[in-house]
């Protein structure tokens, strides 16, 4: 039987055909298909304003960029991220501050966050852990009382919402990820969706060297007159690109429900397995489901998780660990001197995570098949 991928992306005829009639046209990048996402994007997640870019890596940057950071300003950031939620905070010069997650949702613990504001606090950037949105009422009254921007890396979440409201409007900067295996995909990309048309100005600019018009723009008007500005960099996004983005977006709600049933089916049939410890969600959101991350109580298994990975892995299922606190890689502990044991909740889940596949392109099959083999393999290590 073949393997089943941690994650895989759907692509139709439709998807092929929208970058095939980029491909025969004039504009290759920065062409009609960046406005049109934008604009379509900002429309599903209900936001005035949303700016592509080459990836969301780039996007955080560019929110970071947006809040002119000081060496020396403090941005705090949930420990239990892909190391691109953090990185960002790097290249303004600015100084990451990891905080914990609640040992529920494993979201971004705001009692943390309050213990770890000081005077060059300027900014907090909440993730969407596995697409669940996080506390953003309470983050937003944090970030209000002591005038913080709050960003949210929605990289997991597109789909989801929070309290009836979408996520993309939660935060003053939202962040999306169009990599291959996030909830839609232009192969690679991203995008900051907000409501200030300033700071979608700014954004647009420093995709584009901190240049004050693009280049299509310049063509339009008939000049050849440009100013830079600002330092910027080029982290623009293709026309083929986003018009894959436009013809993925038509499928977005369709694969939510479908990545909730998923998990609904994985809640059902690992429910009764005392070893096992499934996701925690609140009943005011909307659940995205980009992750389906189990906790092995490790107290109840014989087996390791690195044994019970392999295991898995060696009988075709595609699992994975989302993530290894960020604080713990070397480049954070040599460069801002972070230490194990100041993180203990994410530190502890870490030993524990185990994410399952969880996709659109599943079959109901391969649902079943993972259900079979996980408890197998569970109960064959248990003591
Ligand atoms: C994937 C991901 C990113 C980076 O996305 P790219 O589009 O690959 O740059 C950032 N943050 C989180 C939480 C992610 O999962």
């Amino acid at each position: 039987m073949n393997p089943i991928p941690p994650g895989r992306p759907l692509i139709s005829d439709e998807d092929i055909e929208a970058v095939d009639r980029v491909l025969r046209g004039h504009w290759l990048t920065t062409g009609p298909n960046v406005h049109e996402f934008e604009a379509a994007f900002a429309d599903v997640v209900r936001a005035r304003f949303a700016v592509a870019m080459s990836s969301a890596t780039a996007a955080l940057h560019a929110a970071m960029a947006v809040l002119d950071l000081k060496p020396g300003d403090e941005v705090i950031v949930p420990t239990l991220t892909f190391v691109a939620s953090a990185n960002c905070i790097v290249y303004t010069g600015a100084i990451p501050v990891f905080a914990d997650v609640n040992n529920d949702t494993l979201l971004l613990d705001p009692n943390d966050v309050e213990r770890k504001i000081t005077p060059r606090t300027r900014a907090i950037i909440a993730v969407d852990y596995a697409g669940q949105p996080c506390r953003y009422d309470e983050l937003a009254r944090i970030a209000q009382h002591h005038g913080l921007a709050l960003v949210a890396d929605a990289s997991h979440s597109l789909g989801g919402s929070f309290k009836q409201r979408p996520v993309g409007t939660l935060a003053d900067l939202n962040v999306f990820s169009f990599h291959p295996i996030k909830p839609i995909t232009t192969g690679e990309g991203g995008m900051v969706v907000t409501q200030s048309g300033a700071w979608t100005d700014r954004l647009r600019r420093f995709r584009n060297h901190g240049i004050d018009s693009d280049h299509r723009e310049r063509e339009e008007k008939g000049t050849w007159h440009y100013d830079m500005v600002e330092l910027g960099y080029n982290y623009r996004i293709t026309d083929m690109q986003c018009a894959l983005g436009l013809s993925q977006l038509r499928n977005m709600s369709t694969w939510t429900r479908r990545r909730q049933w998923i998990a609904g089916y994985y809640d059902a049939g690992f429910g009764d397995l005392e070893m096992l410890r499934l996701p925690y969600i609140h009943e005011d959101v909307t659940h995205a489901h980009h992750l389906y991350p189990v906790r092995l109580r490790l107290d109840s298994l014989k087996a390791t998780r690195e044994v019970i990975y392999h295991e898995l892995r060696n009988q075709g299922i595609g699992v994975n660990v989302h993530y290894r606190p960020v604080h713990l890689h070397r480049f954070y502990r040599d460069r801002f001197k972070t230490k194990l044991g100041t993180l203990p909740i994410a530190e502890q889940a870490y030993e524990e995570l185990l994410s399952l596949p969880i996709f659109p392109a599943m079959s109901d099959d391969d649902v079943t098949r993972v259900i079979d083999i996980v408890r197998s393999v569970l109960t064959n290590g248990t003591r």
